[in-house]
């Protein structure tokens, strides 16, 4: 079961002034949620949560994040330029970037960020851009199956991403020489788990590495970022990660491996998105249409250019019809939205009550990874985004796109200078 943070009655009074699409995130459960994951990691006296910014980037929600503690962790110019903007400063910020243009290496080192090399090669260009900073963090790629009890989690072996085992041993003495003094180590092994023991095999991996790295470079390793991957059950019928249970796992193997090498003072960073906002976010829409030919179609006035995620990976959202909570799911729909492109379908064969035109949808765990994918496709603008806010007040947070910015990059031509927008 799946439960909403709004009512029909709240969007329906949010919606007078805030016209359907759009997202909505509860604060409260973002705070609630922080303070879950920072009590279960109390244990490690240096621990931080880098925010994933690309999961959700709205300096609104990074700074409720950063009230409760949060930093950052970026993969662009933007990214950072909106975290500075956020007064997100210095070592508040990871960089973890992969295939990085120039000009975003220059970023993160004037911010002092904490720069995640994810490449070998990294190391001379970043030195040549720009110097090489005192503190770095290099990314592992141990290649092969990412395995849970024989459960093959993920295929890091095709992953673009980290040094070879090789590589980082090599990178670490090479900086070392370079004159950096303090150094940490990340991977990001396994994407969406939903399985306590994600975090505390991962972390074995790290652990043991970090000891044999300080062993045989003397490299200072002051903190290990273990990086995204702890995910959410999009299904109402899955179990959720227990963030309590991962936090123990994580500190029996650091107290089997890191204490007794001298290691305890070693930090522990996460990089989390989806754990941290998903559930926290739905996207609302409307029924606009219904289309009755060789299925039953609910046309909303939401489409994947909101929430892309069925569209290309096929993932399940579940959908609340507010209002009817309580109803028989015993009609099935396919829920679509207007793009030219058969693949605009939140849903398919879903049982749900019966839908009526003008019924609000909220389309559950669209908090992370779900406005930030956005796109333009079709000339579809994207929405606002809001924030119910502690109190029960609602903000915008981010004002809804209007024809004059789909058409703003095109402000050199004089071609829409004198248009007339009126419909
Ligand atoms: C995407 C990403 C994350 C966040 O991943 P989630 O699955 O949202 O937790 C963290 N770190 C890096 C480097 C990423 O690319």
């Amino acid at each position: 079961m799946k439960n909403t943070f709004v009512t029909k009655e709240k969007i329906e009074e949010i919606a007078k002034e805030f016209p359907t699409p759009f997202h909505i995130y509860d604060e409260k459960g973002i705070r609630e949620n922080a303070r879950r994951l920072y009590k279960a990691f109390s244990w490690n006296k240096g621990f931080r949560e880098y925010f994933a910014v690309k999961a959700t980037p709205n300096p609104y929600i990074l700074k409720v994040l950063q009230e409760e503690g949060c930093g950052v962790d970026c993969s662009s110019l933007t990214e950072l330029m909106m975290s500075e903007a956020c007064d997100f400063k210095g070592t508040d910020i990871m960089f973890s970037s992969n295939d990085t243009p120039p000009a975003d290496f220059i970023k993160a080192k004037n911010l002092g960020a904490i720069i995640n090399l994810d490449d070998f090669t990294h190391i001379e260009y970043l030195e040549k851009l720009c110097g090489l900073p005192k503190r770095i963090c290099c990314r592992f790629n141990p290649g092969g199956h990412f395995e849970i009890e024989t459960q093959i989690m993920d295929n890091p072996g095709e992953a673009k991403y980290g040094f070879t085992k090789e590589q980082l041993f090599e990178g670490f003495k090479i900086l070392k020489a370079k004159g950096v003094e303090e150094f940490g180590i990340h991977a990001f092994l396994a994407s969406n788990t939903t399985t306590n023991a994600y975090y505390p095999k991962l972390a074995r991996i790290l652990f043991q590495l970090a000891v044999d790295l300080k062993n045989e470079t003397g490299a200072d390793i002051k903190f290990i970022n273990l990086s995204g991957g702890v995910g959410i059950a999009y299904e109402p019928d899955k179990p959720q990660n227990d963030i309590e249970v991962i936090g123990e796992g994580v500190k029996r193997a650091f107290e089997e491996i890191l204490v007794p090498a001298g290691m305890g003072d070693v930090a522990i960073f996460t990089e989390l998105g989806r754990y941290m906002l998903a559930p926290y976010g739905h996207l609302v829409t409307k029924c606009i249409h219904q289309k009755h030919t060789y299925k039953e179609y609910i046309g909303v006035d939401a489409c994947a250019c909101n929430l892309m995620r069925p569209a290309i990976y096929g993932s399940y959202h579940h959908i609340t019809v507010l209002g009817k909570e309580n109803e028989p799911c015993d009609h099935k729909y396919d829920v679509t939205g207007s793009l030219c492109e058969n693949n605009d379908k939140f849903a398919v064969d879903r049982m749900l009550p019966e839908i009526n035109i003008g019924d609000y949808l909220v389309i559950h765990d669209a908090g992370a990874h779900g406005f930030s994918m956005g796109y333009n496709y079709n000339g579809k603008l994207r929405s606002a985004e809001l924030l119910l806010c502690e109190d029960g007040s609602v903000k915008q947070i981010r004002r809804a796109e209007t024809p004059q910015d789909y058409f703003a990059t095109f402000d050199f031509t004089g071609i829409f200078d004198n248009y007339d927008y009126n419909v």
